[in-house]
């Protein structure tokens, strides 16, 4: 049984900081966008999955909530997968704005290396089939209260990812794991084969400055 929205329950929005995103970059030298939290905005919340060649190949998994992005690296990606329980390091939180972000880090920034979005789409809580899709304030309650807990299930619509998922907090610092609910949508594809931008279509190979400097135009 839940207890969102039952009275004492917290649901106080936490207040969310970017200055560790800010910290770690310098704004001059790379494209990624500044650190400001999003407008205002409606209609359901966003996910997004980027795929990002830096030292180490990884994918950063990211919730929207309270108008930033909540933030893990999933070295091995997402699988939709039964059996496979994939670590997810719980990262810095992102500005929301870069949720549409491609290009180039550049090499001696954090992080330099390629970036595309691998996947994007909504996301809802999904705890006992009780999806909020259409409810901003209650989703993002019961997100805030899953995440404090360490125990989130939630259902993805995007083009890659799809059904039900769950990121369960593990005793190690920072540590979680991205697991996929048994539904329709498990299965056991070569989903990270499909690595192409849902954007642009680009590889992470594909991506250049120049291609970067155009979009910016
Ligand atoms: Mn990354």
């Amino acid at each position: 049984m839940s207890t969102v929205g039952t009275p004492g329950a917290d649901t106080t929005v936490p207040k969310h900081s970017l200055d560790r995103y800010a910290a770690k970059r310098s704004f001059s030298r790379t494209p990624e966008p500044p650190a400001k939290d999003a407008a205002e905005r409606q209609g359901p919340l966003l996910f997004v999955v980027q795929k990002h060649a830096a030292r180490r190949l990884h994918y950063d998994f990211r919730l929207e909530l309270d108008g930033v992005l909540k933030s893990w690296a999933v070295p091995k990606g997402p699988s939709l997968m039964l059996t496979d329980k994939r670590m997810a390091v719980e990262v810095e939180d992102h500005p929301f704005d870069y949720g549409s972000f491609e290009g180039v880090i550049p090499s001696k920034q954090y992080g330099a290396g390629n970036v595309i979005v691998w996947d994007c789409g909504v996301y809802s809580p999904d705890e006992d089939q009780q999806y909020v899709f259409n409810d901003r304030v209650d989703a993002q309650n019961r997100v805030r209260e899953g995440l404090a807990q360490g125990k989130l299930s939630f259902f993805l619509r995007g083009e890659k990812l799809k059904g039900s998922f769950a990121l369960v907090r593990t005793r190690a610092d920072k540590q979680w794991l991205l697991i996929k609910h048994k539904d329709r949508f498990a299965d056991s594809n070569a989903l990270l084969a499909r690595n192409q931008s849902v954007l642009s279509g680009a590889t992470l190979d594909d991506i250049s400055p120049a291609q970067q400097a155009e979009r910016l135009d």
